[in-house]
């Protein structure tokens, strides 16, 4: 299934989070656009949560409009 993941609200539990991101907990950490809970930390962290980056990638960041 490649349902794309939605913003996790932080006051999910990190296990739970964790277990939906697909990594450890001590991977989860806070998104800095939507302060949800991403897999911020380790290998192929994304520190900006799935559910922003659908919205904007990173890449786009900084860009001139
Ligand atoms: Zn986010």
């Amino acid at each position: 299934m490649d349902r794309v993941l939605g913003r996790i609200d932080p006051t999910v539990d990190r296990t739970a989070a964790a277990r939906l991101l697909g990594c450890s907990p001590d991977q989860v950490g806070y998104c800095p656009r939507c302060q949800g809970l991403t897999r911020r930390y380790g290998r192929q962290a994304q520190v900006i949560c799935p559910a922003c980056q659908a919205v904007q990638p990173p890449s786009a960041v900084g860009a001139p409009s």
